[in-house]
């Protein structure tokens, strides 16, 4: 395969994975993550751009939240000229408008200068021009959503307790706390209050199970890897997850209070998937800790607010109140209780919203603490009571301006859920993913593989790596050893995978939610039926190409109008044979008038499938009122031909 990872490219020029994946994208490089593949020559055009050292080329050194006028100064070119370089970039700035580093390093690439940004442990200030402008608000910084990972026991329970306790509001903790799926806590960070908010839901299945109904809320995970335990099926797992969903990984290494804890073993491991720690030359941030004892947790918190300060994170409190459901239960006496992080906006008690497949006012609301109040703010967990039903985790809930909307809303797609079921709806089969690509999404393919004994994932991984992908990139997003679990299945659901197994199967649970979920399991004994029907899922996935197959004629003798103002053609068939649903082209001369479907075929007042040679029948061609007699009426079928890879 060719082409360099983004984390290796990232590397490579010095800069963050967040930075690059940020460039990738203004340049409309598709990348999904720090494990995408970018090819050779978009990897030396963004060297070119970013790369240090780039012969000939000065180094400008500016700082973090530099001005468009000061990166100009720095530069020795006019603001005006840096101005409307932007704007050719569709970003309108003004002269003191603060810059993105990667906006920064890119501007400065135009203008055959590398730079080096100085990065200061603080806040940055507002960069980028605001996406959404609203009355009387804008984009402001607002508190990181972090969520903690990790395999069974390491300790991830532990962990959020500890970090409750830090909580500096909350000096005297031990009052009444309640579980509320989110909690948030305010730290002291450069003598300023922060807040950051944790999702207490620990472990990656809630987290991808949200991911996969298409909230993605964590901004932060964080990796809890026993020291005196390593890494783990389940710390393997969370990795990738959190990888699929490019969220940020910060490695808390906990335990190191134990005797035979060795931190530096697992960062060792940790290279082997990719992980790099900082003090090995990589950039994710390992940090020491002991949940148990709660050592190492101001600068676990320390690091978590500057990830956040790099990416950035804005919400705005005057947009429409919008947020996701993190949990939801039935209470007796107060009815559906749900967690809600508002995304932007401002939620305030009264306000009606709708909520999937639920609506209502909001009647009350509160805190971690059990506090009441009357507003929540982006990034902050409130519980609320008022719903009609309860809703699912993952969830949307929306402002709407009245109780009658909300109901509406919530009724229709009560409906159309109903009408889903019925259709028996498909999310992550071949064909969905088939019919995606024809909407000119990416031609990637997901995949997930199990296998029996690690040697057999590499050697699946490995022969999947050399079928041809030029056309189909293939991406294995996480493998593993043992039987295909729900979690497989909800990683897939999330990211459109596939999942493959090698002598493994599922078991009951994932079978169950694979049924429910749709997602295409297939399980193979030998490798070469693996790869083969692989290859042969990447050919669907290519566009097709189409062969036009004659199949009749008929003429048009005599034309009716149905009440209803449907145009019917009586026909003589005089050549092969007419079928129900058959692509028509409609001669009239030489000319093509209409090319279509015929919709309905009818022998004297029944309905038929096809007619042939010599009967005279009914035809409805579909969206075409201008049927004339005389006209040919001429039938075909598109067959689709097999596509080899290339
Ligand atoms: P989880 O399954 O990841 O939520 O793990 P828990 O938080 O339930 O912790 C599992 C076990 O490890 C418990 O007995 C904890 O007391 C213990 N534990 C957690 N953190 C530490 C730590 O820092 N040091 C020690 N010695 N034990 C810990
Ligand atoms: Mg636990």
């Amino acid at each position: 395969m060719m082409g360099i990872r983004v984390s290796e490219l990232a590397k490579e020029i010095e800069m963050s994975n967040a930075e690059l994946l940020s460039a990738l994208e203004d340049l409309g490089v598709p990348a999904t993550g720090v494990a995408s593949i970018i090819d050779m020559d978009t990897a030396q055009a963004i060297r070119e751009m970013f790369g240090k050292g780039v012969e000939g080329r000065k180094t400008v050194e500016i700082a973090a939240g530099a001005t468009v006028k000061d990166l100009a100064t720095a530069m020795g070119v006019p603001p005006s000229d840096v101005q409307k370089r932007l704007m050719k970039m569709g970003v309108l700035a003004a002269i003191n408008q603060r810059l993105s580093a990667s906006a920064a390093q890119k501007l400065a690439g135009v203008y055959g200068f590398n730079v080096k940004v100085k990065l200061e442990h603080k806040p940055v200030a507002p960069v980028n021009a605001p996406k959404h402008k609203s009355p009387g608000g804008g984009m402001q910084p607002r508190p990181p959503v972090v969520t903690i990972m990790g395999h069974v026991d390491h300790g991830k329970t532990t962990l959020l307790d500890a970090i409750r306790h830090t909580n500096v509001v909350e000096g005297e903790f031990g009052g009444i706390t309640q579980h509320i799926g989110a909690y948030q806590v305010e730290v002291d960070h450069d003598g300023e209050k922060r807040k950051i908010t944790f999702l207490d839901t620990p472990g990656h299945a809630a987290f991808t199970a949200m991911r996969a109904r298409g909230a993605s809320v964590t901004d932060i995970a964080i990796l809890v890897v026993a020291a005196d335990d390593g890494i783990m099926p389940q710390t393997v797992e969370a990795i990738d997850h959190a990888r699929a969903a490019e969220v940020p990984i910060i490695v808390a290494i906990n335990k190191i209070d134990k005797p035979d804890s060795n931190p530096d073993r697992i960062k060792t491991q940790l290279t082997e998937y990719n992980i790099v720690p900082r003090d090995y030359g990589g950039e994710t941030e390992c940090v020491l800790i002991s949940a148990k004892k709660k050592q190492g947790m101001e600068d676990l918190l320390e690091h978590i607010l500057f990830q956040a300060d790099l990416m950035e994170l804005k919400a705005d409190p005057h947009a429409k109140p919008a947020g996701v459901i993190v949990e939801a239960k039935q209470e007796v006496g107060r009815g559906p209780v749900a967690t809600v992080l508002m995304n932007q906006g401002t939620l305030r008690v009264g306000d009606n919203v709708v909520c999937g497949l639920a609506y209502g006012k909001v009647r009350a609301m509160m805190n971690d603490r059990g506090e009441r109040l009357n507003k929540a703010t982006p990034a902050m967990p409130v519980e609320i009571i008022g719903l009609s039903l309860v809703p699912k985790a993952g969830d949307k809930l929306e402002e709407v301006k009245d109780e009658r909307t909300a109901r509406q809303i919530a009724e229709q797609r009560q409906q159309k859920q109903r009408l889903n079921r019925l259709a028996a709806s498909h999310r992550v089969t071949l064909e969905d993913i088939y019919r995606r690509i024809h909407e000119g999404e990416a031609k990637d393919l997901n995949l997930i593989v199990k296998a029996d004994v690690q040697g057999s994932v590499e050697a699946v991984v490995g022969q999947l790596q050399q079928l041809p992908q030029n056309e189909v990139k293939l991406n294995v997003i996480h493998s593993g050893v043992g039987t295909i679990s729900e979690n497989d299945i909800t990683l897939a659901s999330a990211s459109d995978a596939i999942v493959l197994g090698f002598n493994v199967r599922s078991d009951q649970p994932a079978q169950n939610a694979a049924e429910r979920e749709k997602i295409d399991v297939r399980t193979y004994q030998v490798i070469y039926e693996l790869t083969e029907s692989v290859e042969r899922a990447m050919k669907g996935m290519l566009e097709p190409i189409y062969e036009e197959i004659q199949m009749g004629k008929a003429e048009v003798r005599q034309t009716f109008r149905t009440p209803k103002g449907v145009i019917i053609a009586g026909c003589l068939v005089t050549e092969g044979k007419v079928t129900r649903n058959a692509e028509v082209r409609v001669n009239r001369g030489k000319e093509t008038v209409f090319t279509g479907k015929i919709e309905s075929l009818k022998h004297l007042k029944d309905d038929v499938r096809e007619m042939a040679q010599g009967f005279e029948c009914g035809i409805v061609v579909a969206d075409f009122t201008d049927v004339q007699v005389g006209d040919i009426l001429e039938t075909f079928e598109m067959k689709q031909l097999e596509r080899k890879l290339e």
